[in-house]
C-alpha cells in the first residue's frame, strides 16, 4: 500500500471528471481539503495539481454485496450452470473443509477477508457491504475500505435459531469504535438473515426489529432462483430435499404459502434493507420496492447471475418502476474476481438501452444510498468525502470525447484510489 505523499490542500486533474449526480466534465479537477471535496471544476492555478493527463477521475465505487470469506478461492465452487441448491451444498462441503483444518489455517476466514479487502481496494473500491459469518474480527477489516460488515444469521430449528441470535447480539453488545476499542472506525456492523430457505420466519420478524432498534441495516438474498419460490409456495422441491439432507429442517419453521412479497412487507419494518439479488420478483414486488426505494435497495450481482443462468435479470423493469438498483461482486464463490469495473462493464454489454451515466450510478451512489451513507459518499461534490479513483483512458481515445470509454475496454484498469484524501493504491494500466 502506498502512503499519502500529497499536501492537506491538493487538485486531482484529469481529462474528465465523472461526478455521478452531476454531467460528465471535461479538462476539469477536484480540489481536496483534509479529506474532503471542497471544489469540482476548472483548474487553480494556485493550488498544487496532480496531473494526471488521459484520464478518468470518479468516486471510489461500492460495491454492495459480498462474502469476503470466501477470497482464498481461485476459482469459483460447482459448476457454471448448476443449480443454485447444488452448489449451496458445495459452499457447505467447502467451509467444512476449511473449518476442519488445524490451526493456523482455523483464521481462514479473517485471512480471506484482508485478501478480499486488497482486492477490493486495488479495483477501485472504497466502501463495501459484506456478510460474514460470525462470530466476525472487525479487525480484519482496518485501514481498508469503508465496511458495512452484515453479521449472517442460519439458523431453521429453534435451537440453531436461538444459539445464532445469542452471537448476533454480541456483536451490538461489543464496545463502539475508539481507542483501546475492538471495532475500527472504518467497520459499522449490518445484520443479514440469510434468505427464505435458512432462516425461521419468526427469526426474520425478530431480526427486523433489532435493525430498527439498534439502527444497522438489514441484507438477506431474496427471490434468487425460481426453486426458492417453489419452496415458499409448497415447502417441496430441492431446497426442501437439501435441508432434510442436512437434518436442518424443523416443520413450523417457514410458513407455507409465502410468497417474496411477504418478505418484504417484513423487511420494510428494518431500518434500511438490501434485497440481494432479487432475480425473480414479481411486478408486485418491484413495485413494493419502487414504493420503498428511501430505505430499500435491491444488489444485482450480474457476473454470479450469469454464473448461473438465470432468466435475464428484470433490470429495466425495475429502473423504470423507479427501484433503487446496487450493484455486487458477490463472492468469490460464484464470480471469479472482486472487480466490480468487470461487473459494470457486463451491464454495460448486456444492457446497452441503459445509459452509461445510470450505469455507473448504480456502481456508486445507488451503492452508497443503499448502505446509508450517500451523504458522505458515492458522487463527486463540495462537501463529500475525498474517495476518488482515476482510471487511465485507452490511447486511442485521444481523439474522441468519450468520458465512458473505459465501459468498453477491460485493459483500462484503476490507477489511483484515494480513500478519504489518502492515496492508498497506485498501479494499473490501459
Ligand atoms: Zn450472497
Amino acid at each position: 500500500m502506498h502512503t499519502n505523499c500529497e499536501p492537506p490542500v491538493f487538485a486531482l486533474h484529469a481529462r474528465f471528471v465523472l461526478p455521478v449526480d452531476a454531467p460528465p466534465m471535461s479538462d476539469a479537477a477536484i480540489v481536496i481539503d483534509g479529506g474532503r471535496i471542497v471544489d469540482v471544476g476548472k483548474v487553480d492555478r494556485h493550488i498544487e495539481t496532480v496531473a494526471l493527463g488521459n484520464a478518468v477521475l470518479m468516486p471510489g465505487l461500492v460495491n454492495a454485496h459480498t462474502h469476503l470469506e470466501f477470497s482464498s478461492l481461485n476459482s469459483p465452487l460447482g459448476v457454471r450452470g448448476s443449480r443454485l441448491c447444488d452448489w449451496i451444498a458445495e459452499v457447505i462441503r467447502w467451509r467444512q473443509q476449511m473449518d476442519d483444518r488445524p490451526p493456523p489455517e482455523s483464521g481462514w476466514r479473517s485471512d480471506a477477508t484482508r485478501r478480499g479487502l486488497a482486492e477490493a481496494l486495488r479495483a477501485g473500491v472504497t466502501t463495501l457491504g459484506d456478510i460474514a459469518t460470525p462470530p466476525v474480527d472487525p479487525v480484519c477489516y482496518e485501514n481498508s475500505c469503508d465496511s458495512t460488515v452484515f453479521v449472517e444469521f442460519i439458523g431453521l430449528t429453534r435451537q440453531r435459531a436461538e444459539q445464532r441470535d445469542r452471537i448476533i447480539r454480541s456483536h451490538f453488545d461489543r464496545p463502539y469504535s475508539g481507542k483501546g476499542c475492538e471495532r475500527p472506525a472504518n467497520v459499522v456492523w449490518g445484520i443479514s438473515p440469510h434468505a427464505p430457505y435458512t432462516v425461521r420466519w419468526d427469526s426474520l420478524v425478530g431480526l427486523c426489529r433489532r435493525s430498527s432498534t439498534e439502527q444497522v441495516p438489514v441484507a438477506m438474498h431474496l427471490a434468487e432462483s425460481a426453486d426458492e419460490a417453489e419452496f415458499l409456495r409448497s415447502g417441496a422441491g430441492p431446497f426442501r430435499e437439501l435441508l432434510n439432507r442436512l437434518g436442518a429442517w424443523e416443520n413450523d419453521a417457514v410458513p407455507l404459502g409465502l410468497t417474496a412479497l411477504d418478505y418484504l412487507q417484513v423487511l420494510a419494518g428494518a431500518s434500511r434493507t438490501l434485497v440481494i439479488h432479487g432475480n425473480y420478483l414479481a411486478t408486485e414486488s418491484i413495485d413494493f420496492l419502487a414504493r420503498h426505494a428511501d430505505r430499500m435497495s435491491v444488489v444485482y450481482c450480474p457476473r454470479t447471475h450469469e454464473y448461473f443462468g438465470h432468466s435475464r435479470y428484470p433490470l429495466e423493469h425495475m429502473l423504470a418502476a423507479g427501484v433503487r438498483v446496487a450493484l455486487g461482486t458477490d463472492s468469490r464463490a460464484s464470480n471469479p474476481d472482486l472487480d466490480l469495473l468487470n461487473d459494470v462493464r457486463a451491464v454495460a454489454k448486456n444492457y446497452p438501452a441503459i445509459d452509461r451515466e445510470t450505469i455507473l450510478k448504480m456502481a456508486t451512489l445507488h451503492g452508497a444510498a443503499a448502505l446509508g451513507l450517500a451523504e458522505d459518499r458515492g458522487s463527486l461534490r463540495p462537501g463529500m468525502r475525498a474517495d476518488v479513483i482515476a482510471l487511465r483512458l485507452p490511447e486511442y481515445s485521444s481523439s474522441q470525447a468519450d468520458p465512458y470509454a473505459f465501459l468498453d475496454d477491460p485493459r483500462c484498469r484503476v490507477e489511483r484510489v484515494y480513500r478519504a484524501g489518502e492515496l492508498v493504491f497506485t498501479g494499473g494500466s490501459c
